[in-house]
């Protein structure tokens, strides 16, 4: 373990719970952000406190080190922003080839409202869930970008921050083993039962891969990783 400390964005949902096991198994003192911007499902939101309170009763180690908890108020993205995620219309694929879902840049603003809390907090280590390998192409999740962005917000605060992004280069699949690997079973099940993803909100029926409309791009990213984690499970088991 690093004696350092970090600040995770979380949003209570699979990949960015995965990053803050990630960032408890690592650093002694960790502190978690996320943003309220007008998100069509206040699920989200409830499901990042469940999360947390699951993590503090499973895991007694990483308890003592999961600190403060900070909720940014960004409203200002649902006015500027006319998408899926913060209105009430249908999941489409623009003719960019992006989900309709894409608040533009949002995980610019993000990172860079983490650092100035981060700043305030001596917490220079960032820790994000965006990943490049497979999913929408969301320009503000590649490492280009993010790496960029470390080198400006770095030079614009007179601070050096750390920016990772632990599931960068992994698929879903490895996303699950990963948790596997972190949490074992309390930690599997737990993003299974608790963590939040579907941009659908439907938390109705609970499946083998967790809670979710099933056929979403977020929910058929999470269900097809869940299947290929488990069947190369099953071929690495010897039977
Ligand atoms: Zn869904």
């Amino acid at each position: 373990m690093r004696p350092g400390n970090a600040l995770v964005l979380f949003s209570g949902g699979q990949d960015s719970t995965t990053c803050l096991a990630w960032a408890l198994e690592r650093f002694a003192q960790v502190e978690t952000i996320g943003f309220d911007y007008g998100q069509r499902h206040a699920i989200e939101l409830e499901a990042r406190q469940t999360v947390l309170a699951g993590l503090r009763a499973r895991f007694p180690h990483w308890s003592p080190r999961l600190g403060e908890d900070h909720l940014v108020d960004l409203a200002v993205l649902g006015q500027i922003s006319d998408t899926a995620l913060t209105r009430d219309t249908a999941i489409a694929m623009t003719e960019a080839g992006l989900p309709n879902t894409f608040v533009p840049g949002r995980n610019l603003l993000f990172f860079q409202l983490a650092a100035a809390v981060g700043y305030r907090r001596g917490l220079h280590t960032l820790v994000g869930g965006m990943c490049e390998t497979d999913f929408s192409g969301y320009p503000d999740c590649r490492d280009d970008t993010l790496k960029a962005l470390q080198v400006a917000v770095s030079l614009g605060m007179g601070q050096r921050f750390t920016f990772e992004t632990p599931l960068m280069w992994l698929d879903k699949a490895e996303t699950w083993a990963l948790a596997d690997t972190l949490g074992g079973p309390p930690l599997v099940d737990l993003l299974i039962t608790q963590s939040h993803t579907c941009y659908h909100g439907v938390r109705e029926t609970l499946h083998a891969w967790g809670y979710g409309c099933g056929e979403c791009p977020a929910c058929v990213l999470r269900r097809s990783g869940h299947t290929q984690w488990q069947a190369q499970r099953a071929q690495a088991t010897p039977t």
